[in-house]
């Protein structure tokens, strides 16, 4: 599943192809996402000029010249990607906008169709529906008292509060393994247990883990392509995600397996001591 690293790529590959762009025509298939593409968003959408390509969490925000916004999630398989109009179109492509550009298309792919694209007609109502769905803070620059804040004041542990969208937005499976590894944090700790010091140590860890996954342009572990239809590089540089029975690069003990917060959960027994 496609979490911020990968989205952030797909917004800085699809940024200088589409600002600027207009969209003159907009198809949509048969099968519905996650949420349907509704009729009356076509006329909407046609003619208007991309004014700029942003990332909020896991979400793609294109933001047009009426005030209106493009707002698509990749759910687990999605694939946004600009391509040429005359590329045979691939099965589960469920959205195509044509741009003024000349055999340009911008194109939504999604197999298990857990993504969604919705229009909404201004910026506001895109706020707000972020605001009604909890999405937190984003993990760039976050305010060291408001997470040792959210880490004091829960029972849970720290793996399942990395995944919540609530607390940190953007953070899925693989980014809160290596960032507990980067930490040397076991999944397993209670949040409220780790003190100012280990709070700190992870919200730093969570940062360096997301911006070098960007740097590498994401995982690729199935379907994700970023915006040019690039599959990421970052999975070679995975240290406990997927890299269960084989040794730690950092001591050499097993990487090991468990189930936590309903999640596949990797770690060194050796470096993440409970
Ligand atoms: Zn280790």
């Amino acid at each position: 599943m496609p979490e911020l690293p990968e989205v952030e790529t797909v917004v800085r590959d699809l940024r200088p192809l589409l600002v600027g762009r207009r969209f003159t025509s907009a198809w949509a298939g048969r099968l519905a996402l996650r949420k349907p593409w509704k009729a009356a968003w076509k006329k909407r959408l046609v003619g208007r000029r991309v004014e700029a390509v942003r990332r909020r969490g896991k979400w793609i925000v294109l933001e047009l010249d009426d005030g209106g916004r493009l707002v698509i999630h990749l759910g687990m398989t999605g694939q946004l990607t600009v391509t040429s109009t005359d590329e045979p179109r691939k099965a589960h492509t469920h959205l195509r906008f044509d741009l003024d550009e000349p055999i340009r298309q911008l194109r939504f792919r999604d197999v298990r169709r857990f993504g969604s694209a919705t229009l909404f007609p201004s910026e506001e109502e895109v706020e707000a529906s972020f605001t009604a769905s909890g999405l937190g803070p984003e993990p760039f620059g976050l305010d060291p008292a408001y997470w040792r804040q959210r880490m004091a004041s829960t029972s849970r542990c720290v793996k399942a509060v990395l995944l919540d969208q609530g607390v940190v937005a953007g953070v899925g499976n693989i980014y809160a393994d290596e960032a507990l590894f980067e930490a040397r944090l076991h999944p397993s700790l209670i949040a409220s247990a780790l003190g100012d010091e280990a709070a700190d140590r992870l919200r730093q860890a969570v940062a360096s883990v997301l911006n070098r996954a960007i740097e590498g342009r994401g995982s690729t572990i199935r379907d994700y392509v970023g915006g040019s239809g690039l599959r990421g590089a970052f999975q070679n540089e995975f240290r406990v995600y997927g890299c269960t029975g084989r040794p730690c690069n950092r001591c050499t003990a097993v990487i090991e397996r468990v189930r936590l917060a309903g999640r596949s959960t990797h770690y060194c027994p050796q470096c993440q001591k409970s």
